[in-house]
C-alpha cells in the first residue's frame, strides 16, 4: 500500500532545503505555489516518496507522504491541538489498544483523536462546538480515511452534563475542567477502565486528583513530558539551545471495582 505511487486526492508533505514543510493534497491540473515559485501537482502525481523536484524558479523539494507528526502539525485547526510528545504518552499510558471502546472529549481539532484512531480505538466523541467537531471529523478522514472515519463518531454534547455510555475501557479527557466528568466517567468506565487527562495547568490536575480522592479510583498519577533535542553535527555535539518548555500534564487514574 504505501509502496504504491502517490495518487490525486491525498495528502503529501513538501520539504525544502531550509527546512520549510508545506502540507498540500495532490489535485490534477493544480500548480502549487511558493515565494521560491511553482511545481505542477502532476509532476508529483505518479512519483514515488522521497522524490525531488524543481521549482519553476529552480528551488529543491522533496515530498513525502506526511507522518501523523506531520499532519497533526501542519492540518487546519481551530483550538489549540495535543501536541506529538504529549499524545505519544497518553497513548501509552492509557493503553490504547485495537478494539478499545473509548470516549474523548473534547474533540477541538482532533488531533488527539488521531491518535487514539490510529491505535486501533473505537472512538465517541463529545463536543460542545459544532463547528470544531465537523473540522475534526475532516481532518481524520482526510489523513485516516473511511475504515477510521467508521470508527468515529462525534455527537455536539456537554461532557459536563453526563455520559451515555457503559463499559467503557478509556475515558480520555482535554478540557477546561476535567474534574466535572470525572462522576460520569466513573459511571461509565468498566473496572480497571482508565481515565487520562491532558491539562496545561498543574493546578487543573490537583483538582483532578482531589476529584478522584473518592474510593472508585486509585494509581492517580500525573507526568509532564520533556523533549530536549541535541544538535550533532562533527565534533558539535551538545544539546539545542531553545526547547518546548511546556504545553501541559497528562494525568491518569484506574478504576476500582464497586464491592
Ligand atoms: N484534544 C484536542 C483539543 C481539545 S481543545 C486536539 O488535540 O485537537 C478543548 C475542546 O473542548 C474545545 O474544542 C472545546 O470546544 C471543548 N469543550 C470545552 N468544554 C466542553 C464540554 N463541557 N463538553 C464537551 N466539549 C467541551
Amino acid at each position: 500500500m504505501s509502496r504504491r505511487a502517490l495518487q490525486a486526492g491525498e495528502p503529501v508533505l513538501l520539504t525544502d532545503r531550509k527546512g520549510r514543510r508545506y502540507l498540500i493534497t495532490l489535485v490534477e491540473r493544480q500548480e502549487f505555489h511558493t515565494h521560491a515559485g511553482s511545481v505542477a501537482h502532476d509532476a508529483l502525481i505518479g512519483g514515488s516518496e522521497g522524490m525531488r523536484v524543481r521549482t519553476t524558479r529552480n528551488a529543491e523539494l522533496t515530498v513525502w507522504r506526511p507522518t501523523l507528526h506531520d499532519y497533526v502539525l501542519k492540518m487546519p485547526r481551530g483550538a489549540q491541538v495535543v501536541y506529538p510528545k504529549d499524545s505519544a504518552a497518553m497513548l501509552m499510558l492509557a493503553d490504547v489498544f485495537p478494539g478499545a471502546r473509548l470516549l474523548e472529549s473534547g474533540v477541538g481539532s482532533g488531533a488527539l483523536s488521531l491518535s487514539l484512531l490510529r491505535a486501533g480505538a473505537v472512538v465517541v466523541g463529545y463536543e460542545i462546538r459544532e463547528d470544531f467537531a465537523l473540522r475534526a471529523a475532516e481532518n481524520v478522514n482526510r489523513f485516516l480515511g473511511s475504515e477510521a472515519a467508521d470508527r468515529y463518531q462525534v455527537e455536539i454534547r456537554d461532557a459536563y452534563q453526563g455520559i451515555d455510555a457503559e463499559d467503557l475501557d478509556r475515558v480520555v479527557l482535554d478540557l477546561p475542567e476535567p474534574w466535572q466528568v470525572v462522576p460520569h466517567a466513573a459511571a461509565s468506565l468498566r473496572p480497571g477502565g482508565i481515565l487520562v487527562a491532558y491539562t496545561p495547568s498543574i493546578v487543573q490536575a490537583a483538582q483532578l486528583h482531589e476529584a478522584c480522592d473518592n474510593g472508585q479510583w486509585t494509581m492517580a498519577s500525573t507526568v509532564e513530558v520533556l523533549h530536549r533535542h541535541w544538535h550533532i553535527k562533527e565534533n558539535a555535539i551538545r544539546p539545542e539551545h531553545r526547547m518546548v518548555g511546556h504545553t501541559g500534564f497528562v494525568t491518569t487514574a484506574r478504576r476500582l471495582a464497586t464491592q
